[in-house]
């Protein structure tokens, strides 16, 4: 589990400011501070799960609930085509370890990403 005191933790308790997009009683969406896209907003869960690959069975909820905001803020920032990613491990890019779904959109999205 990750603790609360992530920098994505700081942001939930107010301590750091966000662009929010979305909240309910379970996640929060916020623009990315370094955009990659004209639309590139992060999903989190209020929970502090450090990564994907620490989710358990008792998250499959939460997890799809987290699926179902993205695809809410997809449609609420106008973007028909839009592509969402969780990178899991610093080996594969993840730099702040508090579950987070990248919503990125705006522009063409080459498959695959390189
Ligand atoms: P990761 O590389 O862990 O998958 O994604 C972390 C994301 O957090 C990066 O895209 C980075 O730009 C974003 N980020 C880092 N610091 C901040 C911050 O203080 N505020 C916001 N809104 N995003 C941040």
């Amino acid at each position: 589990m990750a603790s609360s005191d992530t920098l994505f933790g700081r942001i939930l308790s107010g301590e750091i400011p966000c662009q929010e997009v979305y909240a309910d009683d379970l996640s929060l969406a916020f623009r990315d501070v370094n955009p990659q896209a004209p639309v590139h907003v992060l999903v989190i869960p209020r929970e502090p799960i450090a990564q994907l690959g620490e989710a358990t069975a008792e998250h499959q909820a939460l997890l799809g609930h987290l699926l179902l905001v993205a695809a809410k803020v997809a449609r609420l920032e106008g973007l028909e085509s839009w592509r969402t990613v969780i990178n899991s491990g610093a080996g594969a890019g993840q730099t702040v370890f508090h579950l987070h779904l990248h919503v990125i959109g705006g522009r063409p999205l080459a498959w695959p990403p390189g």
